[in-house]
């Protein structure tokens, strides 16, 4: 590993930038990751920040089922995180779209789109819980990295 592949990997484990998208969630998740940037959690100073828009982060959060409405909102957003990216689905909405599987409007879950590296489980899930799938997130971001850059590396 060179010194830049070498030092991306480490920011990309100890600083990830992750950007929230609510995909139709009633907000109780999106109130515990909120909650996760308040002073009593501060993710702040583990390295975590949340970024204004998709092209600045490395990984998606996800909150809900994924609605109709919100289905193009979700696949915009994926597609302008660059590669490589990772994607964190909050609350069991997002695994099996929960209390709101059945309802016309819903058209999850998640992964009947998009790729989902991390499911982190519950209804809402606890901050401590969402930061941990966020940092096993950011290795999963950051071992993808180190093999796509190998993939472009010249043979020798
Ligand atoms: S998992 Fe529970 S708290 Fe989270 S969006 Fe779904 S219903 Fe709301």
């Amino acid at each position: 590993m060179s010194l830049l592949q070498d030092l991306l990997h480490k920011a990309r484990v100890k600083s990830p930038r992750i950007f929230h998208i609510n995909s139709g969630s009633c907000n109780g998740c999106d109130i515990e990751l909120i909650t996760c940037l308040s002073p009593r959690y501060d993710v702040e100073q583990l390295g975590i920040h949340l970024e204004a828009s998709p092209r600045h982060a490395d990984i998606l959060c996800i909150t809900g089922p994924v609605t109709r409405n919100t289905l193009e909102a979700v696949m915009n957003a994926y597609a302008q995180v660059c590669e490589p990216k990772a994607v964190v689905a909050i609350g069991s909405c997002g695994a099996t779209c929960n209390v709101f599987a059945g309802s016309p409007s819903v058209v999850g879950p998640l992964n009947k789109y998009i790729p989902v590296d991390v499911y982190v489980p519950g209804c809402p899930p606890h901050p401590d819980a969402i930061i941990d799938g966020i940092f096993q997130a950011a290795q999963i971001l950051a071992d993808r990295g180190v093999r796509e850059e190998a993939k472009g590396q010249p043979q020798k």
